[in-house]
């Protein structure tokens, strides 16, 4: 296999997992594993299988109907109205905020025999996805309870999101004083109290806390939490590794020499002029990744630009001489591992 590729190495992930779930245990939380930056793919599904994790989660159908596991499958995103029926076949639980889709979600478990559980998301003023907290839950809550083919299984809520509102203690309070308000209507525990992502790992010693389940997908795969983006202790940061090849290898001004209009993505460029600089040119670009979002391994090179097909690598400070051919390796991001397993282009090697 060519370049560029992604390497994946899954004795790291699998160390992530279990260093995730001795975090979690002590506090009683169990973890949904959420699968949508790889795209669920096979290899890494079968690890947390592997591991015995209960839930797998993914914002995608697309996704959810390649898993093959005993685990409960989750639909991270809000149900459409127009996928209804593969909501109910390809996943166990979805995440809901919507009365006309949950209503939908009950006929089609009807004709399938089924019963579907759902998670009704709460939000605790981070202003993505739920039902504000504030809200009356009360008409919303008996109707749900009223569907013979829907579970009302979980509580759930977003934070650090859309509007990076932080999981504190007052803002868990909000999505407690939802929990005691729907089990008082219910008349029972809810069963799942879904907290945030990631961004929550930092408040698991917060007390009186109702969560009991947390949606992780990030630390799994960057060993980082995403409040503050601190890594944390023991987990690999470099479970996916990009490498690309180098095609050219100049030295040239960094000023670009003519009149200057606009590049080929419609924007007029700006250049500072650093002098002659030794530039790389490695076979990836735009389609595949966001250049600003990879990080070379090699410390002394800085990727500066790109264009669809082309990134430009800065190579003026490294120490070992680079030649044409040469393979550059970078550590990634959330949003380059997302694009770059998205991109056919992209060659994946497990190992
Ligand atoms: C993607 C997603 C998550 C996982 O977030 P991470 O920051 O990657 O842990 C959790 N919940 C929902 C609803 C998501 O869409």
């Amino acid at each position: 296999m060519g370049y560029p590729k992604i390497r994946i190495d899954k004795a790291k992930y699998r160390q992530n997992i279990r260093k995730m779930k001795n975090l979690l245990a002590p506090a009683n939380l169990s973890m949904m594993a959420v699968t949508k930056v790889y795209c669920a793919e096979a290899p890494l599904i079968e690890i947390l299988n592997e591991e015995h994790i209960e839930f797998l989660a993914d914002s995608r159908l697309d996704n959810l109907k390649t898993i093959e596991t005993d685990a409960l499958k989750v639909l991270l995103r809000l149900p459409s109205k127009s996928s209804i029926e593969e909501t109910v076949r390809h996943s166990d639980i979805s995440l809901n905020s919507e009365w006309t889709i949950i209503q939908k979600l009950n006929e089609a478990a009807e004709k399938m025999n089924k019963t579907h559980k759902i998670i009704l998301m709460v939000d605790i003023g981070d202003l993505r996805e739920g039902v504000y907290y504030s809200d009356d839950f009360e008409p919303l809550v008996q109707s749900i309870e009223a569907l013979p083919h829907i579970e009302l299984f979980g509580l759930g809520t977003n934070v650090t999101c859309y509007g990076g509102v932080l999981p504190t203690s007052e803002t868990i309070g909000k999505l407690n004083g939802v929990v005691k308000k729907v089990e008082r209507i219910l008349g029972r525990k809810i069963e799942m109290v879904s907290g945030g992502n990631s961004s929550h790992i930092p408040f698991l010693s917060e007390t009186i806390s109702p969560i009991n389940n947390l949606r992780i997908g990030e630390a799994l795969v960057l060993g980082r939490e995403t409040s503050y983006g601190t890594t944390l202790e023991g987990f690999f940061d470099d479970v996916f590794i990009l490498e690309a090849e180098i095609i050219e290898l100049k030295e040239k001004p960094s000023y670009p020499e003519g009149e200057i209009g606009m590049n080929a993505f419609g924007k007029k460029p700006f250049f500072k002029d650093e002098g002659q600089r030794k530039r790389a040119i490695i076979a990836l670009g735009k389609q595949d990744v966001d250049h600003n979002e990879i990080m070379p391994c090699d410390s002394s090179l800085h990727p500066i630009g790109s264009s669809s097909d082309h990134i430009i690598v800065d190579v003026t400070d490294a120490q070992k001489q680079y030649e044409v051919g040469d393979i550059l390796t970078f550590k990634l991001t959330y949003s380059s591992i997302l694009s770059l397993m998205t991109s056919p282009y992209v060659g994946k090697v497990y190992e």
